[in-house]
């Protein structure tokens, strides 16, 4: 997508502080971290959010969730941490290219 700004940064013309990247993922530091820890774990096929998940595309996510428990154990955060997707307006979804927050390093209050 041309205008994304994740597909930018998954492309390089868009700096970012890379946390770790394979062939159907990329994962780079928050620019307005919330916690300690606070990284975004994105597919590098522009999916636009959790609403666009199908069964073709769905072998991403569990793929992009083994990965953010091996940065776990890696980074040190195993014992405890959130992922958040929001999804949509209402959600305050900001950025249109799916994205699962990380975050870890404070105690994560419930919400709702
Ligand atoms: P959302 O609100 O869509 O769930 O999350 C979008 C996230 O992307 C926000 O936490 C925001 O700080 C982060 N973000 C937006 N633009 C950039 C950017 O250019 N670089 C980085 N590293 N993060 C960004
Ligand atoms: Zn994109």
């Amino acid at each position: 997508m041309n205008d994304c700004i994740f597909c930018k940064i998954i492309n390089g013309d868009i700096p970012s502080k890379k946390v770790y990247e394979d062939e159907l993922c990329f994962a780079f530091y928050d620019i307005a971290p919330l916690a300690p820890t606070h990284f975004l774990v994105v597919p590098k096929q522009h999916i636009a959010s959790a609403a666009e998940i199908t069964e073709e595309n769905a072998s991403l996510v569990g793929h992009i969730y083994t990965v953010i428990a091996k940065l776990a154990a890696e980074l040190g955060f195993a014992e405890g941490f959130r992922v958040v997707t929001n999804c949509g307006a209402d959600a305050g979804q900001t950025v249109h290219h799916l994205h699962f927050h990380v975050l870890a390093g404070r105690t994560l209050g419930s919400f709702n």
